[in-house]
């Protein structure tokens, strides 16, 4: 497994694999190539179908500024390796001087084509949660010490850094007011859900409220692209800032145990992405959401002081409960059904944490085993609710008289 620092990227939204990723190895591109006078890219599968509602052209434009740059989405070639794939050359006295073909995995992380040297390298020797487990068992230590103990204490610092940027990220949602760009003419609500507290509001409610309005400030900075931290992705930002927030407040929790929650998630984070995917475009949103959620509920089980064990049994209660979950973003933009998702991911993450601290420890599913399941379950989809936005709500959503905004069909 990799570092925690290739899981929390800070950086603009509104989607890690579309705009993160393709932003960082177009940037690289550039700097080996500098004397191109063009620079051409070719988007394919999910890029190429919502790759303009999520801003890769106009990432790729910045990115490529001071030179000619064409972009070219190509709709039908499907490539076998990753769906979210692009093609780049650099172009010089129209002789084509170099040429890259990059994966974009997820979370901002990418791979290109027969070129190691980008490659990142594992720092973990664990791959599994049941080999984290047992390495934990043996050494008598809890998940925050085992990342210490093979990240250095200098982790602390680079946690600390993700924690401040989450907690900016929240403040700046909750007061921000108006449209969020694009065609769908969506109203900015983390505000209003912030300061509509009912008239004898019950604890129950104020929970669902509270750790709504923080999951919406920050899937509402992302989908403006605002700065927000990859958990493990900037469409799925929202879900453990928000839990981590509201925990911090209700509890009064210091931030030293905040950081080590944060390492705890990061754990459960890696795991999924080592063994299964992050990436929407791969799996679906159970692996954006379902591994946001799993992250989240292990961070709340881990400030309730719950066990290992019981940190496993929350994450594997909260993907359980997220297998087959599509992803189907309306005209390709991180809004509809995403902002709400990461409220309802916060909010699943408090209850699957809640329901592990009751249960007896011993559970039949594994937290692998999980992983696992989400895993095939995201290959067996079809590709139209895999971030292409050709299917699922992406597909029905019709014009409705009564809102008179544009619609498709
Ligand atoms: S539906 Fe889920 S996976 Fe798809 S873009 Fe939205 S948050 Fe990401």
């Amino acid at each position: 497994m990799q570092s925690l620092k290739e899981l929390y990227k800070i950086g603009n939204g509104p989607s890690s694999s579309h705009t993160m990723g393709p932003k960082r190895a177009v940037e690289i591109f550039k700097s080996k190539y500098p004397d191109a006078d063009k620079f051409k890219v070719i988007l394919y599968g999910s890029l190429a179908l919502t790759g303009k509602g999520h801003l890769t052209d106009y990432i790729i434009e910045e990115t490529l500024k001071g030179y000619e740059t064409e972009i070219v989405f190509d709709t039908n070639y499907k490539c076998e390796v990753h769906p979210n794939t692009f093609d780049i050359f650099a172009i010089k006295d129209n002789k084509m001087i170099a040429t890259w073909r990059v994966y974009s995995v997820g979370g901002g992380t990418f791979q290109i084509e027969n070129k190691k040297e980008h490659e990142v390298l594992d720092v973990y020797k664990e791959e599994s949660f049941g080999e984290i487990k047992k390495y934990c068992e043996e050494n008598n230590c809890d998940l925050y010490d085992y990342v210490c103990k093979v990240e250095g204490d200098s982790i602390n610092e680079f946690l600390n850094e993700v924690w401040e940027s989450m907690q900016n990220t929240i403040k700046k949602g909750l007061k921000a007011e108006g449209i969020i760009h694009g065609k769908l003419n969506l109203d900015k609500r983390a505000k209003k859900l912030f300061e509509s507290k009912l008239e004898n509001e019950d604890e129950v409610t104020k929970q669902n409220r509270l750790v709504s309005a923080y999951a919406y400030a920050t899937s509402e900075e992302n989908a403006s692209g605002g700065v927000i931290v990859t958990a493990p992705t900037c469409g799925a930002s929202g879900v453990l800032p928000a839990v981590l927030y509201y925990m911090k407040e209700k509890y009064n929790i210091n931030d030293e145990k905040i950081i080590k929650a944060l390492a705890v998630a990061g754990v459960i984070g890696n795991v999924v992405k080592t063994n299964a995917s992050i990436s929407g475009a791969e799996c679906g949103c159970q692996a954006e959401i379902g591994t946001a959620c799993s992250m989240a509920a292990a961070a709340a089980t881990y400030l309730l002081n719950g066990s290992i064990k019981k940190i496993e049994n929350a994450s594997e209660i909260a993907m359980e409960h997220h297998l087959g979950l599509t992803c189907d973003p309306i005209y390709g933009y991180v809004q509809i059904p995403c902002i709400e998702r990461n409220a309802i991911g916060a909010m699943r993450a408090l209850e699957s944490a809640s329901l592990a601290m009751m249960l007896v420890d011993d559970r039949k599913i594994s937290f692998d085993v999980v992983v696992e399941t989400m895993y095939e379950t995201g290959k067996d989809l079809q590709s139209h609710y895999r971030e292409t936005s050709e299917g699922g709500l992406a597909k029905k959503y019709c014009r409705n008289k009564y809102y008179n905004i544009d619609m498709k069909e």
